[in-house]
C-alpha cells in the first residue's frame, strides 16, 4: 500500500524519478490534492489513464473515511475512521475567538484537528483523556482531516452560508482536538510544513495554533523552530498542587519549569501566548485562583481564554453557573487579567474542542 500524502512535494518528486515517472507528475498530484481537494486518482485527468489504473490498485491518498457528521449552528463535528479501524474527530468551528483578532471574523472558519487517537495524558476533566490512548496519527491522517473538512465544505456550501470563491475555505487550524500535539511532534511538524507549503494549501504559520498541556520538551522545540505558529497552553490552575490534581502530566512537567520554558519562548520569539483555562465550579474559580494567576502571568504578554467546563460522564464536577462565571471574570478583572469567555458553542454535540470522544462513545463507536 502506497501512502504518498505522507511525503513532502520534494520527496514526492524524488520518488517519481525512482519509479520512472517525470518529476512534474508529483506537482500534478499535489495540485489536485492541495488546491482542488481531489483525492481520487481516477479524477486526476491530466495523468495518463494507464498509470491512473495502475495506481488505483494500491495508492491510498486519503487514509480516513468520513463515517458521520453532527451539525449545530456554529459547528460541525466530523467523525473519521482510520484504515486500522480507529475513530478520530475533527471540528469545523465558525469564528473561533481562541485564535483571536486579525481578519474579518465573518470570513473565518477554524478547524480543530486531532493529533493522536485518544490521549495518554489523562487530564481528569477531559473526555479524550478518559477514553485512553491508542496511537499517534500519521502525517497523512493529520492532513486527511484538513482535506476531508475542505471536501465537506465544498460539497455543502450552505452549511455555514459560505459563498467564498476561494478554494480553501478554512482560515485557521488549531491542534485542540484529540491528543497532545507535542507527543507526536515529528508528524505534526511535518504536516504543518506541508500545509504551509506555498505551492499547496498555503495556510500561513500565523494561522496555526498548537495547544499543549505543558510538555516542556515540545515548547523548547517550538522555540527553536521559530516559525510564527501560535502557542496555546492549557493552564487550569495557577498552583502546582491544583494543577497536578487536574493534569497528572504536570507532575513530571512542573509548573515552575513550564513558566521558565514559556519565558524562554517569549523572550526568543516575542510572540504572545494564549492561556486556556477550563473553569470548574469550586475547583479553580475562586478569588485566590485569580490572585494566583496574576502572580504567575504578570511577566507575560498573553491572551487569557476561559472555557466553562463541559460535563463529562462519570465525573462529579460541575459547570459554573453563568453568575459564577461572571463573578470569576470580575475577580480576574480586579487583578488586571482581561479574559475572553469562549462560548460553549457546540455544547449539544460536544463539539467544543477538547470535548471530543464523548458523544460517539455514547453511541458505542470504538476508539
Ligand atoms: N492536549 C492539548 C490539546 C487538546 S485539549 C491540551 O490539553 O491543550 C484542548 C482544550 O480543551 C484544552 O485546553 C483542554 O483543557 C480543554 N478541555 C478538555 N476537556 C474539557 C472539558 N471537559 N471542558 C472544557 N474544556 C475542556
Ligand atoms: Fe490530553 Fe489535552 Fe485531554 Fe489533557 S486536556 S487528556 S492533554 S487532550
Amino acid at each position: 500500500m502506497k501512502r504518498w500524502l505522507n511525503l513532502s512535494l520534494e520527496d514526492l518528486r524524488t520518488l517519481m524519478e525512482t519509479i520512472g515517472q517525470p518529476a512534474h507528475r508529483a506537482n500534478q498530484i499535489w495540485t489536485w490534492v492541495w488546491t482542488k481537494f481531489v483525492t481520487d486518482i481516477q479524477k486526476m485527468t491530466d495523468l495518463p489513464q494507464k498509470w491512473r489504473d495502475e495506481l488505483s490498485q494500491d495508492l491510498v491518498l486519503l487514509p480516513l473515511r468520513l463515517v458521520d457528521t453532527l451539525e449545530e449552528d456554529e459547528s460541525i463535528k466530523l467523525l473519521f475512521q482510520t484504515m486500522d479501524g480507529h475513530h478520530i474527530e475533527t471540528v469545523i468551528l465558525k469564528q473561533d475567538e481562541a485564535t483571536e483578532e486579525t481578519e474579518d471574523p465573518k470570513k473565518r472558519l477554524t478547524l480543530c484537528l486531532s493529533s493522536q487517537v485518544g490521549c495518554p495524558l489523562g487530564c481528569v476533566f477531559c473526555a479524550t483523556g478518559k477514553i485512553g490512548f491508542a496511537r499517534n496519527l500519521e502525517v497523512d491522517e493529520i492532513l486527511g482531516q484538513v482535506i476531508l473538512a475542505e471536501q465537506v465544505l465544498q460539497n455543502h456550501p450552505h452549511l455555514f452560508g459560505l459563498s467564498l470563491p476561494s478554494q480553501r475555505k478554512i482560515s485557521n487550524l488549531v491542534f485542540m482536538g484529540m491528543g497532545e500535539p507535542f507527543l507526536n511532534w515529528e508528524n505534526v511538524q511535518k504536516a504543518i510544513r506541508i500545509l504551509t507549503s506555498p505551492k499547496g494549501y498555503g495556510i500561513g504559520y500565523r494561522h496555526i495554533t498548537i495547544s499543549t498541556a505543558g510538555i516542556l520538551e515540545g515548547i523548547h522545540k517550538l522555540t527553536e523552530w521559530n516559525q510564527p505558529i501560535r502557542l496555546a497552553v492549557s493552564l487550569h490552575s495557577p498552583f502546582r498542587m491544583g494543577r497536578e490534581r487536574l493534569m497528572p502530566i504536570s507532575k513530571t512537567n512542573p509548573l515552575d519549569d513550564l513558566m521558565m520554558a514559556l519565558r524562554e519562548y517569549q523572550d526568543h520569539t516575542g510572540r504572545r501566548i494564549t492561556f486556556e483555562y477550563t473553569v470548574i465550579a469550586g475547583i479553580n474559580d475562586r478569588r485566590e485562583d485569580a490572585e494566583g494567576l496574576r502572580k504567575l502571568l504578570f511577566p507575560f504578554k498573553y491572551l487569557f481564554n476561559i472555557i466553562p467546563y463541559n460535563p463529562v460522564e462519570g465525573i462529579e464536577w460541575e459547570t459554573p453557573s453563568p453568575g459564577r462565571i461572571k463573578t470569576f471574570l470580575r475577580f480576574l478583572d480586579e487583578v488586571g487579567i482581561s479574559a475572553t469567555l469562549r462560548k460553549s458553542r457546540g455544547r449539544k454535540i460536544a463539539a467544543g474542542c477538547g470535548q471530543l470522544g464523548l458523544i460517539w462513545k455514547n453511541r458505542e463507536v470504538k476508539l
